[in-house]
């Protein structure tokens, strides 16, 4: 049975965070481990990592997933932007290890102001970094994007490039975000696509380095380079398209979370059961 779950909320104590999983049904689930939109990151007290540590042990939602921050850009040319982005990238990762979150999800991040190698250097010093700081307690786990001018991770090959200079699959494994996936040009529509789809992930990062899903539809169409997220079904990736997915037999071993709208079509509960209602 796949594991289901979605992003929750940690506002007011992070342990919270598993008591909005469990009314939402999940099995797993995603957190930020800061206010995702600024760079600041407030104390995290004893009481909330021992009480966040506690329900690990007891409420069976597990493993769980970290996402980093908005802000960071691990591929950046700018030296300043660099720094204040590696420096939230350890605050971050060190959180997981105190809250004993195994998977860290980051993005590729831009490389404007230099060459795609140059992006692809940065980054890979970036991520090394971040290994040195996890301690093999936490593994990295690299978001496909939905690329566009500068984006890094917006196709396989240049993940693999990534994955193959790093050469630690505990260290470092993929997200893969549907909605970004068809927005950079894998199209995920019918069981054809699929195939076909998995074959290029499988040929360039091969399917098990893939620790996560992140399940969105896509509000832009197939190779538009949009990144705007939709309910399940209602986007161009569409019904027949998660059908396919969420009956793969590779796919379905692995957690999917999901990163939908909440709005008055569909809330994360509807979003969930709706895929369910896929699973053959
Ligand atoms: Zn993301
Ligand atoms: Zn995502």
């Amino acid at each position: 049975m796949v594991k289901l779950g979605c992003h929750v909320s940690i506002s007011k104590s992070v342990d919270l965070a598993f008591d909005r999983a469990k009314d939402k049904g999940c099995a797993v689930f995603q957190v930020f481990v800061k206010n995702p939109r600024g760079w600041a990151a407030k104390i995290l007290s004893e009481e909330e990592i021992s009480r966040f540590k506690n329900n690990q042990s007891t409420k069976k939602i597990y493993p769980n997933f970290a996402h980093i921050s908005y802000l960071p850009n691990l591929a950046s040319q700018n030296s300043e932007m660099y720094k204040k982005s590696i420096d939230c990238f350890s605050i971050e990762i060190e959180r997981c290890k105190i809250l004993e979150i195994p998977y860290f999800v980051v993005h590729g991040g831009s490389y404007k102001g230099g060459t795609l190698e140059q992006g692809l250097n940065t980054y890979v010093q970036s991520i090394l970094k971040g290994i040195e700081t996890s301690e093999g307690k936490v593994t990295i786990l690299i978001e496909n994007s939905s690329g566009g001018k500068n984006s890094l991770t917006g196709s396989f090959e240049n993940i693999g490039k990534i994955m193959t200079e790093i050469n630690d699959s505990h260290a470092v494994q993929v997200c893969f975000d549907t909605c970004h996936g068809f927005g950079s040009g894998y199209d995920l529509r019918d069981s054809k696509s699929v195939h076909k789809t998995k074959e290029i992930i499988e040929d360039n990062i091969g399917l098990t380095s893939i620790a996560l899903i992140h399940a969105n539809d896509s509000l832009g169409e197939l190779n538009s380079f949009r990144d705007r997220h939709e309910h399940i079904g209602l986007g161009y990736i569409g019904e027949e398209g998660f059908r396919t997915l969420i009956n793969d037999k590779d796919f379905n071993q692995i957690p999917w979370i999901l990163e939908t709208p909440i709005d008055e079509r569909r809330n994360d509960l509807g979003n969930l059961a709706y895929l369910r209602s896929l699973i053959k």
